[in-house]
């Protein structure tokens, strides 16, 4: 994918390398650069047999933006705990060992080596975090080498990084917790990808710029990337207990309406946010502070309605401290019922909870919601 005159003179002596060597040939090499003047931090990426793999095939990205395991970029360089690092660092050497014997590794040496899902750990905390970012740039630095426009992006985020935003990063990552170690490495990831699909699709790529990231973050306009399910599920494991019940068992349970039909799950979970892994908000604001009042699901929801409230924004932000439209007779409409499918019962408009509306009230609901989407808008 890239072209072969802009990687780092190493490929040459890679290539030059037999199979048996090309595993020892390559971590040293990681080693190297870690104790070398371009280094991030003085540790280096452990070599694990799928980098391995991917950096002898040339494949620096995956082939979705969702996939962390594959490529250049920070999942795969990060090591999480101190175990962590000392059983993955344990796996590589024995699979160094096994392949310098027999290039040929198999997959069921591979298990016998206990490559374990389990052994990926993401970083949660500051210093974590600060470990991860340097171990990728040393990834970066070495593989793309330093004139590569990802590790030219790359060297002053990792300056500001450590010289300007860390008070700031330690008290949001350590301290209020709202953003995570991996919703930056996240986004970091997500730069990279674009960056090799742009590459892929042969349109030119803009220059990445990761420094973006610390700026949002210091003017508190840091928006969450949406992580992939499985690490959504690990980074907020309270998201768990609270996905709606299985349809048979909607019925039973007693804060619900008593519905039994597929929509009334699918409403419950648009309205407890589980569906989409999109973001913590809908999820910690639920756990934190329970509705008092029992679910009332809109069982026939205006499907052009409910069609004007994008996937990713709450209602509650579209409407911020406005006043939704009235009824024909000056009540508020509930636009929860209404929109959304579904609100409580105690609900301060309850009044226009299971009302049909008229085509007027319709018509204002729709301009209603037009306008501050709008207002929303950047
Ligand atoms: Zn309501």
């Amino acid at each position: 994918m890239e072209e072969e005159q802009d990687l780092p003179e190493f490929w040459f002596q890679f290539s030059a390398a037999t199979k048996k060597q090309e595993f020892s040939v390559l971590r040293d090499y990681l080693e190297l650069y870690a104790r070398s003047e371009h280094a991030f931090i003085a540790v280096s990426p452990i070599l694990s047999p799928k980098l391995h793999a991917d950096l002898a095939t040339v494949t620096f990205a995956g082939d979705h933006h969702d996939d962390l395991k594959t490529g250049i970029q920070p999942f795969v360089a990060m090591d999480g705990s101190e175990e962590y690092r000392a059983a993955a660092m344990d796996l590589a050497r024995s699979y160094g060992l096994l392949y310098e014997r027999d290039h040929g590794v198999s997959l069921s040496d591979l298990a016998q080596l206990k490559v374990s899902k389990e052994l990926r750990s993401y970083p949660s905390t500051f210093y974590d975090l600060d470990r991860s970012l340097g171990l990728f740039g040393n990834l970066l630095g070495a593989v793309l080498g330093n004139v590569h426009p990802l590790t030219v992006a790359y060297r002053p985020f990792w300056d500001s990084f450590r010289k300007r935003y860390q008070t700031r990063l330690i008290t949001e990552i350590d301290g209020r917790k709202f953003i995570k170690a991996v919703h930056i490495l996240r986004s970091v990831q997500l730069q990279c990808y674009d960056w090799f699909e742009a590459k892929r699709t042969r349109t030119p790529p803009d220059t990445p710029n990761f420094q973006t990231i610390w700026k949002q973050i210091g003017l508190n306009s840091y928006n969450l990337p949406t992580l992939p399910p499985s690490l959504y599920f690990q980074v907020y494991p309270k998201a768990n207990l609270i996905r709606p019940p299985p349809a048979d068992q909607a019925s039973k349970t007693p804060s619900l309406a008593s519905t039994e039909d597929a929509s009334t799950t699918s409403t419950i979970s648009t309205l407890t946010g589980v569906t989409g892994a999109t973001g913590p908000t809908g999820l910690l604001s639920r756990t934190t502070t329970p509705r008092a009042g029992a679910m009332v699901v809109n069982e026939n929801p205006d499907p052009h309605l409910v069609s004007l409230i994008p996937f990713n924004k709450k209602l509650k932000d579209i409407m911020g401290n406005t006043q939704s439209p009235s009824t024909d007779t000056g009540e508020t409409i509930c636009l929860s019922y209404h929109a959304k499918g579904g609100c409580f019962t105690n609900c301060r408009r309850k009044s226009t909870h299971g009302i049909t509306l008229s085509l007027a009230e319709k018509g204002r609901v729709e301009n209603y919601i037009a306008d501050r989407l709008t207002k929303m808008e950047p």
